[in-house]
């Protein structure tokens, strides 16, 4: 029988039969345990390589060129209409997590550690989550991917497990981890994920809670396994291993049917001696802003989760004015946007008030949001993109008129295909 001390305490081999003994207190190991134990913390995203030991001075940011939270609302306001109060809580959670990136490099003397703050954002569609996230994600240069929660089905199941959240960033960072790293990812529809019931069912809810579960590890911060190039995992390949530590998070949804619980809870709030006073400050139009973290509970986020997203704010429904700024205002908006279409065949495009009026009018019939106006507008101008740049005419203006008329038409085109 062969020396124990000179035995692999795991296999069982001689030193004689690998290549390095490794010799412990008590015990033995070799070169190939050594490895197979790596495998095992990798395969359970423990593992500590020497690039993950650079980590922190890697990520280090220059604070003093982060543009200031006045600076990134300015610059928002360029491109997104109205919703003040969540262009600044996106700004304060933006400049706090480039605090956090920083705080290895600037130096204040305590070891007092910076949260993440994800974000949460709370909004009926199409009133500029998405191009709020976008647009400071450009700001920033930093990589950023948008993923639709509803895909998602617990791991295991048919459906794309919540990992390809983090290769759909690698890929918006061409595979540079450590760009990746410090991403922005937009989770949208979030609450398309709520818990379906309060009651534990028999049937499992794979594609709620399970997916909320999920979800947490990647929110809380930590390395998390990703199959390259966003396949499903196989067990011989080698992973991606990412750190979700410093990316920020902004998570987004409609909440259909979220106002009944804010009002419940108002109510019940209410009740007593403040209630006077409570109520004459509730603007009952508009009773998103009252939004909570209970409210999100109550429809069906998991307390962790909505732990993990300590910013909540929400976004104003938009009304006729806002439309009207959004058609004309933002720096790429429909009308700029469609002026040098046509500008670039050499006609000067104009629109009446009283046409843009109509297509308000009309975006505020279809309850899309500013996402109606798009679609209003494509209907509109088909005919005259369509003919115009072989018609040598140097001017076009659009007027109600036209615009009701085109908009019957191609309006009724599409209904005669959907039929
Ligand atoms: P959401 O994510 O809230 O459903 P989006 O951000 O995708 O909505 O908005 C859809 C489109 O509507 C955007 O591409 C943008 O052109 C326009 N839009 C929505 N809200 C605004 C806004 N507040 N200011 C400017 N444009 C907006």
């Amino acid at each position: 029988m062969a020396d124990k001390k000179n035995t692999c305490s795991f296999c069982g081999r001689s030193d004689k039969e690998v290549t390095v003994m490794l010799t412990g207190i008590n015990g033995c190991i070799c070169n190939d345990c050594v490895e197979q134990a790596m495998q095992v913390l990798r395969d359970a995203g423990l593992e500590s390589t020497p690039s993950r030991n650079n980590h922190d001075h890697q990520l280090d940011v220059d604070f003093t060129k982060v543009p200031k939270p006045t600076e990134i609302k300015e610059y928002l306001d360029r491109y997104v209409i109205g919703q003040d109060d969540a262009k600044r809580f996106l700004a304060v959670s933006v400049y706090n997590h480039y605090k956090r990136l920083a705080q290895s490099t600037v130096k204040i003397g305590d070891d007092v550690d910076i949260e993440k703050s994800n974000i949460i954002m709370v909004g009926t569609t199409g009133t500029g989550k998405t191009l709020l996230a976008r647009t400071i994600a450009r700001l920033l240069d930093v990589p950023f991917c948008i993923v639709d929660a509803t895909v998602f089905t617990e791991a295991g199941y048919v459906g794309e497990d919540v990992e390809s959240i983090l290769s759909r960033l690698l890929q918006a960072a061409d595979w540079n981890v450590e760009r990746a790293e410090r991403g922005i990812v937009f989770i949208d529809e979030i609450d398309k994920i709520a818990r379906k019931s309060d009651n534990p069912s028999i049937t499992r809810d794979v594609s709620g809670e399970g997916v909320q579960q999920g979800l947490l590890k990647l929110l809380e911060g930590s390395i998390v396994n990703v199959p390259p190039k966003g396949g499903r995992k196989h067990p011989d390949q080698d992973y991606v291993h990412v750190d979700t530590r410093n990316i920020l998070f902004i998570c987004g949804g409609a909440f259909d049917g979220i106002e009944k619980k804010i009002a419940q809870r108002l109510n019940t709030h209410t009740v007593g001696y403040n209630n006077v006073r409570a109520t004459r400050r509730i603007d009952p139009k508009n009773l998103m802003r009252y939004v909570s973290p209970t409210d999100l509970k109550s429809f069906g986020l998991i307390p962790e989760i909505i732990g993990r997203l300590p910013v909540l704010t929400y976004l104003n429904p938009l009304d006729r004015e806002a439309l009207h700024r959004i058609l004309t205002e933002p720096k790429n908006s429909l009308v700029r946007q469609y002026t040098k279409i046509f500008q670039m065949d050499g006609v000067a495009l104009s629109f009446d008030d009283e046409a843009l009026d109509f297509i308000v009018d009309k975006a505020m019939e279809y309850k899309l949001g500013a996402r109606g106006l798009r679609s209003i507008m494509e209907s509109i101008m088909v005919t005259a993109m369509y003919e115009l740049p072989s018609s040598g005419k140097k001017k076009f203006k659009v007027t109600k008129k036209y615009a009701e008329a085109e908009l019957e038409k191609n309006n009724s085109l599409a209904e005669e295909k959907s039929k």
